[in-house]
C-alpha cells in the first residue's frame, strides 16, 4: 500500500455560534481551498474534512478547546488613550499589535471611556463553541509548489 499523497480540499462552510448567529461563511464566494494537514485550518476541522468525500455534507461542533481556545483574562486590559501614537483614531474595532514580534497577539479596542481604553487580545472566537456546516466540493492531489509553500493555490486558496 502506498501512502496517499497529501491532498488539497475545497469546501464550503457556514460557521455559527451557540445562539445560531452566523459568524462566518464562504457561501456566495469561492469554496475555501486548503492543503490537508498543513495547519491552514483548525486541525479538528481538517480531520473531519479529510474523512469526507466530494459531495458529502456534515455538521461539525467544535469545543473552544478544538477551536480558538479559552478566553485568557490576562489579555483583557485597560490602557490610557495617551499610550496610542498621536493621530491614531482610537475607536471600537481598531486592531493593533503591542509589539512587533511575529506571534504577538492582535489586540482589538472594545470600548473607549474618556481616557480609558478597554482592549482585548483574545481571538474574537476564543471561548466559543463553533458549529460548522461543511460541504466538500473538490479534492485533488497537491502540486509540488503547494507542498513546498505549505498552502493551497488558486481561487479560494492562497494568492501571491
Ligand atoms: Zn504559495
Amino acid at each position: 500500500m502506498s501512502q496517499a499523497s497529501p491532498s488539497v480540499i475545497g469546501f464550503h462552510y457556514t460557521l455559527k455560534d451557540d445562539q445560531g448567529q452566523t459568524l462566518d461563511s464562504s457561501a456566495g464566494g469561492h469554496p475555501m481551498l486548503y492543503l490537508a494537514g498543513s495547519g491552514q485550518i483548525l486541525p479538528a476541522l481538517d480531520t473531519v474534512l479529510q474523512s469526507m468525500a466530494v459531495g458529502d455534507k456534515k455538521s461539525v461542533t467544535l469545543s473552544p478547546n478544538d477551536g480558538y481556545g479559552a478566553v485568557n483574562p490576562a489579555l483583557k486590559m485597560n490602557v490610557k488613550l495617551g499610550q496610542f501614537p498621536d493621530g491614531t483614531e482610537v475607536k471600537p474595532g481598531l486592531q493593533f499589535r503591542i509589539n512587533s514580534e511575529p506571534n504577538s497577539p492582535m489586540f482589538r479596542v472594545i470600548n473607549v471611556l474618556g481616557e480609558e481604553v478597554f482592549i482585548d487580545g483574545n481571538h474574537p472566537m476564543a471561548g466559543k463553541t463553533l458549529h460548522f456546516d461543511v460541504e466538500v466540493l473538490e479534492t485533488r492531489a497537491a502540486t509540488d509548489e503547494e507542498l513546498a509553500h505549505g498552502h493551497a493555490h488558486g481561487a479560494g486558496g492562497h494568492h501571491h
